[in-house]
């Protein structure tokens, strides 16, 4: 019997899952002028038998730059409970990596790990949100900028309403967390939690950027809907159609 190693949700453990198929794909990507590959894995869990999908991306390519075999990484679950995906093209990259690494960290059973990431994620969301970008003039020129720490972003959040008193209280718990997981401590965080804290971070960043998004495109269809239709004649003569 051949298995990997992955995550199984329903266990909340590493398993050593039975592998029933495979899929290698490897392709040259042009661009980076090298090998690119990856592992799909499927398998079931051997304690409850919950059908796993997992991905691994190849490091090393036999016979390229002298390696003598393959190498994969660790198998990321990707099915069921695939990493969590935003809509919004607002959401900044230290966001975005930072919630990642969380999940991966999560995934191989890191739990303090993964809450040094939450926290990292919900510090970079307070300064992309709270922190007047560069260029727009909004900046004071003079005053070098201390950039915000998570204490005073989650409070600034909460006073410019941009978060109510509910997702304050979770971004509260999340930052007695982190400085908890920060500091080289005697802690233990249970996995319940974790996973806890890291759905208040999701609800967190969904709320602040895709909902956001989503309200304010809702909000545009109405505008437009309640603009006066141009009659055939005004879409005519705006197209250069001359008038019939
Ligand atoms: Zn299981």
């Amino acid at each position: 019997m051949v298995t990997f190693i992955i995550d199984c949700p329903i266990c909340r453990a590493k398993v050593g899952a039975e592998e029933k198929g495979r899929l290698d794909h490897v392709e040259f990507d042009e661009d980076a002028g090298e090998p690119y590959g990856e592992r799909i894995l499927i398998g079931t869990c051997p304690s409850c038998g919950t059908s796993l999908v997992g991905r691994a991306a190849q490091n090393e390519f036999e016979g390229w730059d002298g390696s003598q075999e393959s190498t994969y990484s660790d198998v990321v679950r990707i099915y069921p409970k695939p990493p969590k995906a935003f809509l919004s093209h607002r959401i900044p990259r230290t966001l975005n990596e930072s919630l990642i690494e969380a999940d991966r960290s999560f995934q191989a059973g890191a739990n303090i790990a993964a809450c040094v990431m939450l926290g990292r994620s919900l510090e970079a969301l307070c300064r992309d949100v709270l922190e007047p970008a560069a260029g727009t003039g909004e900046e004071k020129p003079v005053k070098p900028k201390k950039r915000m720490m998570l204490a005073e972003g989650i409070r600034e959040l909460h006073a410019r309403k941009i978060i109510d008193d509910r997702l304050l209280d979770w971004s509260q718990q999340l930052h007695a967390f982190r400085n908890l997981a920060a500091h080289p401590e005697d802690i233990t965080i249970s996995r319940q939690d974790a996973e806890d804290l890291q759905a208040f971070v999701y609800a967190i960043t969904e709320y602040v950027y895709d909902l956001t998004d989503r309200y304010n495109e809702f909000k545009q269809r109405l505008e437009d809907k309640k603009k006066p239709r141009p009659s055939a004649a005004e879409m005519f003569s705006s197209l250069g159609i001359p008038k019939m």
